[in-house]
C-alpha cells in the first residue's frame, strides 16, 4: 500500500467500464430479489448466474479462501458476511458486495436494502447516510486534491447528520486488473500523505457504517464482521475513475449522473 499505485490509461479506465456494468447488473437483478424468505445463498446463485452468463467471472470466487459471488450481511453483520441457508425476514437491513471481472478488468460495488414488508425508519436512515456519504466521497474525489480529501468528506457527513459510528479496520481501495490495489481510501481523515488525486486514479470508495458503536470483531466463521455492541452496519460502495477528461463511476448506471448532479458535477465517460 502506501501513495504508490498502478496508473490506468483512458483506455484502461474505458476497458473497465465493461466489468463496472456487469457489476452494476448482478446488484441490480439482487436488489429485485431481496424479499422475505430469500435465503442469501439464493441470492448468491442469482449473482453468479448474471456474471457468468454474460460473460464475467465473479472475482470474489478469485480471493483466497473465498468460494462465493457475493458477501451478504444482515444486521448487525456489517461486511464479508457468507452466504447461507438463513433466509431475510421483512424489515432487515441487508448489505450486499459483489464484483465482476470482464476481460481481466474488475468492478466491485456494494448496496444496502431494508427487506421489504415491514417498515424500518432507524435502519432505512443508517442506510441513507451510509450511502449520502459514500457520494460525498465520490463528489471529492472530483473537487479535492488528494486522497485525503474523500476520507474527510465522509466522515464530515457522517458527524453532521449522525452519531454513527465509521469503520476503521476496513477501507476502500484501488482498483485494477486486481479487485484490490493501492492505494488506500480511507473514510475518516488521516494525517498520511495519501495520493494526489489525477487522471489514473481508479479506486473503490466504500463507507462501512454502525448505528452505534464503531467496534467490532470477527465471527467463528473466520469472515463476517459484526458489531460487539450488536448495533446494526450498512455499506455502500461504488468503482470510480479518474480520468483525462473527468471522472466516470464505473458501477453506476449512468456513470454517477443523477447523484453528481446534486454537487453541480457531471460525469464523463472516458474515450479509449
Ligand atoms: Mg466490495
Ligand atoms: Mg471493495
Amino acid at each position: 500500500m502506501g501513495s504508490s499505485y498502478t496508473k490506468k490509461s483512458d483506455s484502461d479506465v474505458a476497458a473497465m467500464m465493461a466489468a463496472g456494468e456487469l457489476t452494476a447488473k448482478a446488484l441490480a437483478n439482487l436488489k429485485q430479489a431481496i424479499k422475505p424468505g430469500v435465503s442469501t445463498l439464493e441470492l448468491d446463485a442469482i449473482a453468479e448466474d448474471t456474471i457468468r452468463s454474460n460473460g464475467g467471472i465473479p472475482n470474489f470466487q478469485l480471493v483466497p479462501g473465498y468460494r462465493h459471488t457475493i458477501c451478504a450481511s444482515i444486521n448487525d453483520e456489517i461486511v464479508h458476511g457468507i452466504p447461507s441457508e438463513k433466509t431475510l425476514q421483512a424489515g432487515d437491513i441487508i448489505s450486499i458486495d459483489c464484483g465482476a471481472e470482464v476481460n481481466g478488468w474488475n468492478g466491485d460495488r456494494a448496496i444496502t436494502v431494508i427487506v421489504p414488508g415491514a417498515e424500518n425508519q432507524s435502519r432505512q436512515m443508517l442506510s441513507d447516510v451510509t450511502h449520502g456519504s459514500l457520494w460525498e466521497g465520490i463528489a471529492a474525489l472530483y473537487l479535492g486534491k488528494r486522497l485525503n480529501h474523500v476520507g474527510v468528506a465522509i466522515e464530515s457527513f457522517v458527524e453532521k447528520n449522525s452519531n454513527y459510528g465509521i469503520l476503521e479496520q476496513y477501507v476502500g481501495h484501488g482498483i485494477g486488473r486486481s479487485m484490490h490495489e493501492a492505494p488506500p481510501v480511507y473514510n475518516f481523515g488521516v494525517r498520511e500523505r495519501l495520493p494526489k488525486i489525477s487522471p489514473g486514479l481508479v479506486v473503490a470508495i466504500e463507507p462501512m457504517l454502525t448505528s452505534g458503536s464503531p467496534e467490532t470483531f470477527v465471527a467463528e466463521d473466520d469472515w463476517t464482521v459484526k458489531t460487539t455492541d450488536g448495533g446494526d452496519g450498512a455499506h455502500w460502495e461504488h468503482s470510480i475513475a479518474v480520468h483525462s477528461k473527468g471522472i466516470w463511476v464505473l458501477t453506476a448506471e449512468d456513470g454517477g449522473e443523477t447523484e453528481l448532479a446534486k454537487f453541480g458535477i457531471k460525469p464523463i465517460p472516458p474515450k479509449g
